[in-house]
């Protein structure tokens, strides 16, 4: 494919549910998405707990759910785009309805509504414990059934390409590697959309697949665009703990809700020292009491105890759960569960506006990977997806009404290549990216505050992956994704360094 109107890059969520979008309202536009592995292989496939909503305006109301919101952010977040998003959720839920997206209802038909943490109400729609897999079946259903898209696996985008127009940088292609024909490759596109996720594998525990390797950030640094608030890294406390495992499987929030309790090693309940709301306060309170009780301990790990709960109920809600714990021989009706906080989302990314725009001319960012200021430091459980949803929307309407004013760029002979894609690297990464993993791990958990030293090792791994990726023009998809690593991680410290250094200027 040389040329399309619109290129989505990722298949979770956010770009395929724009993709609907526009290819419902628009027809007659071509589109575009390239995802670069299997079409399934996202962090929206393993979302367990659910879409945060406001169904019920008898106990709920769209007020609690903005204050809920609000205060997990500490402060941080857009008030105006948290009011938006809250007040748009019933539309975009009916929206994922239509397309098939089932929720548990109870027995009288009524919607099954969880409780996570920092939510004083239920209000969290599912389907049992995989609603992100139930989401990503129904939405790729749909994409088949657009004629005007075309979904190309397989094919990780390297960059974007920019122009200068009239003082301003223009978004107008896209590199790209066919990992299917080994080739390096160069489309045109009028308008491109980010949705490629979060930032996970920089870490050594992460929830996040192998994919979530930051290309998003990476890609729209390189281009110019203004990334924001990328410390604000959110650790999940319920992490299944498994030595050596990557990703770590994921508890849900919802098993909380449900009543477990987090217990030490002498079986007490200690989160209550750090927050009345005990194990349903938001996620930092809840991931800082667990650090520290295993600083104290010694103990790699705490527990989480189900023991109390009705099993019959336990399991209907949390069969995937009940069965992967079952895999490694746990029984979460008898037996207590080590957990673990671990790396599990990115609250900062690519700034945008209200229309998820960016600054860079028809470049937009949705999901995971950009910054709209729902947020702020720490995410309130179960409002990612609805954020993509939301924003998804938002793009999409804005697109549709302004592309007809844009046109394709000039074709560029210089861009017209086919290079070689050379086949997947030895292990000569592997080494350098747990390093990086294991670097990116110890300075969050020791809040440790020399970045002149961990800048200095970031550079000179880049020194040498860099090297090969031009030098020796040896282009393999892992050098590509471990560069974007090496990109986010420097973001993330300079953005961490940037605010220690403000409030030292502040006392
Ligand atoms: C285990 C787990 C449980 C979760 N549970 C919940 C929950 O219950 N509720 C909730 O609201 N949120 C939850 N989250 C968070 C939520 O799932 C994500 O924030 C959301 O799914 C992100 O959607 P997305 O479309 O932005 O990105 P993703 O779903 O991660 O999709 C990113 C896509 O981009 C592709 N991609 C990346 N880089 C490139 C590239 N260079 N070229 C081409 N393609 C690329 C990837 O292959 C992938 O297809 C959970 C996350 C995890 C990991």
């Amino acid at each position: 494919m040389k040329k399309t109107d619109i290129l989505i890059i990722g298949s979770g969520i956010a770009g395929l549910f724009c993709a609907i979008k526009i290819g419902k309202k628009r027809p007659d536009l071509s589109i575009a998405i390239m995802t670069k592995d299997k079409v399934k292989n996202s962090n929206t496939q393993l979302a367990q707990g659910g879409i945060a909503v406001v169904t019920d305006c008898i106990e709920d109301s769209f007020e609690q759910h903005i204050q809920d919101t609000l205060k997990s952010g500490g402060g941080l977040c857009d008030e105006e785009v948290v009011k938006m998003v809250i007040h748009q959720a019933p539309e975009r839920l009916n929206e994922l309805i239509d397309i098939g997206v089932s929720f548990d209802k109870n027995k009288s038909g009524i919607w099954n509504l969880g409780l996570e943490g920092g939510h004083s109400q239920h209000r969290i729609l599912h389907h049992k414990d995989i609603s992100g897999a139930e989401i990503e079946k129904n939405l790729i259903e749909t994409i088949k059934q657009l004629s005007n898209i075309t979904l190309l696996e397989d094919h990780l985008v390297i960059d974007v390409d920019t122009k200068k127009n009239n003082g301003r940088i223009n978004c107008t292609g896209a590199f790209y590697c066919d990992k299917i024909n080994k080739k390096v490759k160069y489309i045109r596109a009028k308008t491109i959309v980010l949705s490629t996720g979060g930032c996970g594998q920089i870490f050594k525990n992460t929830t996040n697949p192998e994919i979530a390797t930051g290309d998003g950030i990476a890609i729209a640094s390189r281009a110019g665009a203004v990334i924001k608030d990328m410390q604000y890294i959110q650790f999940h406390p319920t992490a299944l703990y498994e030595e050596n495992k990557n990703p770590f499987f994921l508890i849900s929030e919802a098993v909380r809700g449900f009543g477990a309790h987090i217990v030490n090693e002498d079986q007490k309940r200690f989160i209550f020292k750090d927050d009345i709301r005990g194990e349903l306060a938001t996620r930092d309170i809840v991931s800082q009491a667990i650090s520290k009780e295993i600083e104290m301990s010694g103990n790699p790990y705490v527990y989480l105890d189900c023991r109390h709960l009705d099993f019959e109920e336990f399991y209907s809600h949390f069969p995937s759960i009940t069965e992967y714990c079952k895999t490694i021989g746990l029984h979460p009706e008898k037996d207590l569960i080590p957990i673990v906080p671990v790396a599990h989302y990115q609250c900062g990314g690519i700034n945008v506006n209200k229309k998820s725009q960016t600054n860079i001319k028809n470049l937009y960012a949705i999901g995971e990977c950009s910054r709209t200021g729902l947020h702020g430091k720490n995410r309130l459980a179960s409002n990612s997806l609805l954020e993509a949803l939301v924003f998804a929307h938002q793009a999409s309407e804005h697109i549709a009404k302004n592309i007809d004013d844009l046109s394709f760029a000039p074709k560029d002979a210089m861009l017209q290549f086919d290079e070689p894609l050379m086949d997947k690297d030895s292990n000569y990464f592997m080494k350098f990216k747990k390093e990086l993993q294991t670097m990116m791990t110890f300075f969050y958990a020791s809040n440790d505050s020399d970045f002149v030293k961990i800048l200095n090792r970031i550079e000179s791994m880049k020194m040498a992956t860099v090297g090969l990726l031009f030098k020796k023009k040896k282009i393999t998809t892992q050098l590509i994704e471990f560069t974007n690593m090496l990109t986010v991680a420097k973001i993330i410290i300079e953005h961490h360094k940037t605010k220690v250094l403000k409030s030292a200027v502040m006392y």
